[in-house]
């Protein structure tokens, strides 16, 4: 390798380690194309070694059967080394994922510190849990052991890639499970560094923690169908999620799925409107749309629309699109040039479809912004449901906005879609929009908010968004095999409930 970018190996049973093929990737910076470093390109045996690693240290290791509190005192030491790098973990997420500095450091970076030290405490909840009492056919003494599940491969996409690491490994080590991640091809940059920051602290036994980066189609199939892997938790897309699920149920693994979106954001009539237009265009352009959660089909009401729509075009217009380090950038680059024509075609297809291009979105044509893959916010009016911008996952900076007349009718098309993820409801009457949400068929509902995840409250899909919830008890419990244990307290034999059953016949 010529330049001077550094190069990443693999971390597999706590050391770093070349890939067997000695082949490495160009990481790059999607503002502008320089290339941020080489990452290493695991093969199937290279995901191997790290399965197998993770499988000794699960089987053989102390941290599957130490005391809860000895693994949350050393989960609390790993956020206290990450929090005071954090900003070198900011720069990693802005130059590799191309989200704002803004973004990173207020809002990526700590909500994910934060989420990982609340794993870090819930890993001292008392893995003991009781059953009521059972008198059927004597007294009997029952309790149920939360046990972790063993060696979780865990999969996560490029747009949140610092969160969605923590996402997975702290819930997972907190309930006593080894780890292999993979980090998507594009952003492997703040999950390695993270690695790295790990290591030093030298606080978790070889093999727990095993990070594998390198192409999904490669590392993905290995991970989902090896015999030694107990459980996959995949964030991704929805067709690459049925992958998953395929290729898991060859060995019945335990799988949580984390997919596609294309949530609901629905004003009524009784909104206040200077929240709800801004936080419209929050639900919708945060990260330029590249989040699963997005607001991305807005349902306005009629009696509201000119209004609305006025100030939301004029307030959208006004959106900075510029280089991420920028303070006074608001948008930066999408991912890649593919991700760029994606969204474009979808531009196309909307156009093509009969919506109406209320803003259209373009490249800028700053010469400082021509090496990265800019484009500035689409909104799309008079869509019906059933376009294909409406249905499909853009994953770009694109509205759809949808003009309701009854609040029956805007529920009811809101609900018609394969996803549900999220949803959004603007109501200055919180019992009206609690009634809505309630008929929402999504994981998660903000009223006059949107995007907030907090550690405590459970994430997750219905329908084709995923399978099992992330964070809070819930998301800790995806992570736990349930063991009940029954201690009969009767002591003679004829007082079992088999008893009359098989034994009077062999005593006959
Ligand atoms: P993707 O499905 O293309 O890739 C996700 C990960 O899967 C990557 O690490 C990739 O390398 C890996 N992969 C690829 N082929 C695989 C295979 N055959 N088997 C196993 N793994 C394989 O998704 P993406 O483009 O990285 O991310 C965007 C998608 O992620 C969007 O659909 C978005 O909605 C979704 N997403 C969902 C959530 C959520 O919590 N629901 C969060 C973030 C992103
Ligand atoms: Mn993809």
């Amino acid at each position: 390798m010529s330049d001077t970018a550094p190069v990443w190996n693999l971390y597999i049973n706590g050391q770093w380690r070349a890939p067997r093929h000695e082949q490495h990737d160009p990481a790059y910076d999607p503002s502008n194309g320089t290339v941020l470093a080489h990452v290493a390109r695991a093969d199937v045996e290279d995901t191997r070694a790290a399965i197998q690693a993770a499988r000794a240290a699960f089987d053989c290791g102390p941290w599957a059967t130490m005391s809860p509190g000895e693994r949350s005192r050393i989960l609390h030491k790993l956020v206290d080394a990450l929090e005071e790098r954090q900003a070198e973990i900011a720069d990693l997420e802005m130059m590799n994922g191309g989200c704002t500095w803004r973004k990173a450091n207020l809002m990526d970076i700590p909500v994910g510190l934060l989420h990982f030290r609340h794993f870090a405490k819930l890993a001292t909840a008392e893995p003991l849990e009781p059953v009521p009492q059972i008198t059927f056919p004597t007294l009997s003494y029952n309790f149920v052991r939360r046990e972790p599940i063993g060696v979780c491969g865990q999969i996560i996409p490029w747009n949140f890639p610092f969160l969605m690491a923590v996402w997975k490994m702290a819930p997972a080590l907190a309930a006593g499970n080894c780890v292999i991640l993979k980090p998507a091809s594009y952003t492997p940059l703040s999950a390695l560094k993270m690695m790295e920051i790990i290591h030093e602290t030298g606080l978790l036994p070889p093999g727990v923690l095993n990070l594998i980066t390198g192409p999904g189609g490669v590392v993905g199939p290995e991970l989902c169908t090896s015999p030694l892997v107990d459980k996959i938790a995949f964030t991704g897309s929805t067709e690459v999620g049925r992958q998953v699920m395929i290729q898991a149920a060859s060995t019945i693994k335990k799988v949580t799925l984390e997919l596609g979106g294309k949530s609901p954001n629905i004003i009524l009539d009784d909104a206040e409107l200077d929240i709800a237009i801004d936080g419209s265009l929050w639900a919708t352009f945060m990260h330029n749309g590249q989040a699963c959660e997005s607001g991305t089909r807005l349902f306005v009401p009629d009696s509201l629309y000119d209004k609305f729509m006025d100030r939301l075009l004029d307030r959208a217009s006004k959106i900075k699109v510029g280089l991420p380090g920028d303070g006074a950038t608001d948008l930066g680059p999408l991912i890649s040039a593919g991700q760029l024509k994606s969204v474009e075609n979808y531009i196309q297809i909307g156009l093509d479809e009969g919506a109406t291009p209320a803003l259209l979105g373009h490249r800028p044509t700053d010469p400082e912004l021509a090496n990265g893959h800019f484009l500035t916010p689409t909104i799309f009016t008079d869509v019906r449901n059933d376009m294909r911008i409406a249905q499909e996952e853009i994953f770009g900076p694109v509205l759809a906005v949808i003009k309701y007349d009854s609040l029956e009718d805007a529920i009811k098309q809101a609900n018609d879609t394969i996803y549900g993820l999220a949803a959004g409801v603007w109501s200055a009457n919180l019992e009206r929009a609690v009634s809505v949400a309630n008929k929402l068929r999504a994981g998660t509902v903000w009223i006059n908010d949107y995007h907030l995840i907090n550690a405590e409250a459970p994430f997750g899909g219905y329908k084709q968004s995923g399978i099992g919830r992330e964070l809070g008890t819930w998301g800790l419990h995806e992570y736990t095999e349930i063991k009940h244990i029954h201690a009969d307290l009767s002591r003679t034999r004829q007082a079992r409930f088999w008893y009359d059953i098989l034994v009077p016949t062999i005593e006959e």
